[in-house]
């Protein structure tokens, strides 16, 4: 799943539970700063930008709590406009109804 992080493959839902899991388990913490130091340095390598493993690992982190609140917010935007076409449907639904009736 680390690598998958790095590359920004995970699912919003992955990318939540990878998080969560990140906070609690030191060992994965270490796993994912050896993975990130290997990704991110090999290609600071190549551009030749310096690079600081901690603050960059930490942004990449900070922005991924972004996507998900975001993410989240998409979520509810969207099932509170189903529900609202469900609610106006169904009123609709019962007007017709009892005009036809
Ligand atoms: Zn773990």
């Amino acid at each position: 799943m680390i690598p998958a992080y790095i590359e920004d493959e995970l699912s919003a839902d992955e990318l939540k539970e990878f998080l969560d899991h990140i906070d609690v388990c030191p060992e994965c913490k270490e796993e994912l700063a050896i993975q990130f130091l290997i990704t991110e340095g090999l290609n600071t390598l190549n551009t030749g930008d310096s690079f600081d493993l901690q603050s960059s690992m930490n942004e990449k982190v900070q922005r991924s709590h972004r996507d998900i609140d975001i993410h989240s917010k998409l979520f509810w935007i969207r099932n509170i406009g189903v529900a609202l076409v469900l609610i106006f449907g169904g009123i609709f639904g019962v007007y017709l109804y009892s005009f036809l009736g």
